[in-house]
């Protein structure tokens, strides 16, 4: 994760900040320019800026820590300039689990606006516009209420996977089961993102980009729901590979290669007498040849330590592994010896003949 700046741990929970986020700062900077605000103007407007993001970084906290309750970790936060994303390591089948994990997040908001309201002497007449379009250390606070009370709406919006879309998931699954309440749920929210993007361009950008962001976590979402019902009851060694081309530790690159070449593989088991010792990817190969690696035996450059899942093992498993972890291939063991290659190319071909079959 180059691409973000790591803030340091809350609760055991990385936090970072996306490099994009400095294209907001500057943005605001710019804005501000514009208008001819003065430095201390400018300031302001970015401490506000890093104010909402604090509060965003509590609203995330409430999803992870809560869902520490139910045993379920976080690996990170990370704050993108449309908001944050607290990656759970799992989203728990159990929709009352579910439900109280969407909903702890706005309710942080809430109790952020309300302490707010407890403490602001209340406005003695309605505030015009300019109240409301230029930070003072005065109305800085009750920006920060209204700022909150926003935040508490727009995540009621039903637009899954946002928190509105996830408490109406949950709901329906009560009744409906996962699969078809995460397919109603996501069809709304791709409607519902769709609608933001057309808004957007009206209005505000930044709606443009949460609307591609929901589109598209929408859609993966309910892909993975509705694929791992298809692979329920199913085990490891039906969706494995058995015809696949492996290299032994002494070939060389150039020989890796060749067979990179020749087959269809891209990415190689390395195996000694039926043990696997590693295993070799096509980036592996390119950087090795770039490196002038190229006569190296590809025990050089293999990876060492690779998981490998047994022939009984879940396919439901093994899917959400490689989705995961993003690796290319896991090899596959019986009795200890290398049966089969899975990876996610494999599966969804396993997903399509049963969808196919299942018509
Ligand atoms: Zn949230």
């Amino acid at each position: 994760m180059k691409w973000s700046l790591n803030l340091g741990r809350i609760a055991g929970i990385k936090i970072l900040v996306h490099w994009t986020f400095l294209i907001l700062i500057g943005w605001i900077v710019f804005s501000e320019m514009q208008r001819g605000s003065d430095m201390t103007t400018t300031l302001l407007s970015v401490a506000f800026v890093m104010t909402i993001f604090l509060c965003v970084v509590l609203h995330e906290l409430g999803h992870a820590l809560t869902a520490r309750r139910y045993g379920v970790s976080t690996k990170m936060i990370t704050l993108l300039p449309i908001g944050g994303v607290a990656s759970l390591e799992r989203i728990p089948e159990n929709p009352k689990q579910e439900l109280m994990i969407a909903i702890a997040g706005p309710a942080v908001n809430v109790v952020i606006a309300f302490v707010l309201w407890l403490i602001l002497p209340s406005l003695n007449e309605i505030p015009g516009e300019e109240f409301f379009t230029r930070i003072t250390p005065a109305n800085f606070l009750y920006l920060l209420f209204f700022v909150n009370l926003m935040l508490v709406i727009f995540n009621a919006i039903p637009a899954f996977p946002m928190d509105g879309g996830r408490v109406l998931r949950a709901l329906l699954a009560f009744k409906l089961g996962r699969v078809r309440a995460t397919q109603i749920a996501a069809n709304l929210g791709q409607l519902l993102a769709i609608f933001f993007v057309f808004i957007g361009f009206f209005y505000n950008p930044f709606l443009i980009l949460i609307g591609i962001f929901v589109f598209f976590g929408a859609w993966s979402e309910n892909m993975i729901v509705q694929h791992l019902d298809f692979l329920r009851g199913h085990l490891v060694r039906e969706g494995m590979m058995t015809n696949f081309v492996t290299l032994a530790p002494t070939e060389t690159v150039r020989d890796a290669l060749g067979k990179l070449l020749k087959g269809s593989e891209h990415d190689f088991v390395v195996e000694q007498d039926g043990q696997v010792v590693g295993t070799l990817t096509r980036m592996q190969l390119i950087q090795a040849v770039k490196e002038e690696k190229i006569e190296s035996p590809v025990s050089d450059i293999m990876t060492q330590e690779v998981k490998a899942f047994n022939v009984q093992d879940k396919l439901a498993e093994a899917y959400t592994e490689l989705q995961k972890t993003k690796a290319p291939l896991y090899p596959v063991l019986e009795n200890g010896r290398l049966a089969g290659v899975i990876n996610t190319d494999n599966i969804n071909e396993f997903i399509l003949i049963k969808s196919a079959l299942a018509h």
